[in-house]
């Protein structure tokens, strides 16, 4: 008979593959958050004193990272402030905005909404209407770093903690060495290299942790989450990929972990190989850090004549 190995509980909701372990909902959901927080503590992800920017989009894995870092600010340990960008993609912001408000507001925490339209001008929607054949989600992660960036400063933010999980962690190592993306490849990493001046550093808390498991959580802790997908998702190389990832795990299912294991030891050769630190500047239209002289935002926002 199927028991939690655990607390011997019969309802079982988990059985994991790639150990064979069984958790009832309580077991699974106490395992997840001592997993989390071992993983910060490991990593060094968070120092006490932190005040950490949560990049709150609604769905599931950012609305994760809000209810478990949440216990270190219960706790006094950290500060929060939780930030949802509205990058203008009609029929599905809208829901997932409103989630993320819901659940700052349920938790007591500082929640700020900010438009792509009030700080570049355009909405997503808008840029993608002339957008010639870039891909979305070039536009959205260039403009969404550059906001989050900003944002952290102004709220004297000492870290910017994402939802990014495992399958988003391999998706990328995969991505970029299909590619060829070798500089790209040696800034994948649990937390992003604070040395830069103007850069507040990126913590994933969430990388060893597979999606599948980041969606059952919110669902056990009955969080509310946005679960629809970005209209604009469907035909990405990334989303090729995940599917391959994922039907390769079915029958290999520590996959994901042991591509994350593997790129975690060749990653300082490749840093100290590749790594273009030097280069780095400050872009001479906004100010923010940047490897060329005009940012990728600004380099973008010229093309439209934008002030
Ligand atoms: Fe932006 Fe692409 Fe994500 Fe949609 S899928 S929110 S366009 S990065
Ligand atoms: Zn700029």
């Amino acid at each position: 008979m199927d028991i939690c190995h655990k607390c011997g509980n019969p309802k079982i909701i988990i059985k994991r593959k790639q150990s064979g372990q069984m958790l009832c909902q309580e077991c699974f959901i106490k395992s997840i958050q001592e997993k989390v927080l071992k993983d910060i503590r490991k990593q060094k992800l968070i120092e006490k004193g932190d005040k950490v920017l949560i990049a709150l989009s609604g769905g599931k894995d950012s609305v994760m990272v809000l209810d478990i870092l949440n216990s270190l600010r219960k706790r006094r340990i950290i500060d929060m402030v939780a930030v949802t960008i509205d990058e203008g993609i009609g029929g599905y912001r809208e829901e997932g905005v409103m989630i993320a408000a819901e659940n700052a507001k349920k938790l007591g925490i500082d929640h700020r909404i900010i438009s792509f339209k009030d700080t570049i001008g355009r909405t997503l929607d808008e840029i993608m209407a002339d957008s010639g054949d870039r891909n979305a989600c070039t536009y959205c992660g260039v403009f969404r770093r550059w906001i989050l960036n900003r944002v952290a400063r102004e709220e004297g933010a000492t870290k910017i903690a994402t939802g990014h999980n495992l399958d988003d962690e391999t998706q990328s190592i995969l991505m970029n060495y299909l590619e060829g993306n070798i500089h790209n490849l040696t800034r994948i990493g649990v937390c992003s290299d604070s040395s830069y001046e103007g850069f507040t550093p990126k913590i994933k808390p969430l990388r060893e942790i597979p999606e599948k498991e980041t969606a059952l959580y919110t669902l056990a802790r009955g969080l509310p989450v946005h679960l629809a997908g970005c209209p604009y998702a469907g035909d990405s190389f990334r989303a090729k990929i995940g599917t391959f990832l994922k039907e390769i795990s079915q029958d290999h299912p520590t996959i994901m972990y042991s591509t994350l294991r593997g790129f975690d030891k060749i990653k300082p050769a490749i840093k100290k190989e590749f790594s273009k630190k030097s280069s780095m500047g400050i872009c001479r239209v906004c100010g923010e850090p940047s490897a060329s002289t005009i940012c990728k935002a600004c380099s973008f926002r010229n093309s439209w004549n934008v002030d």
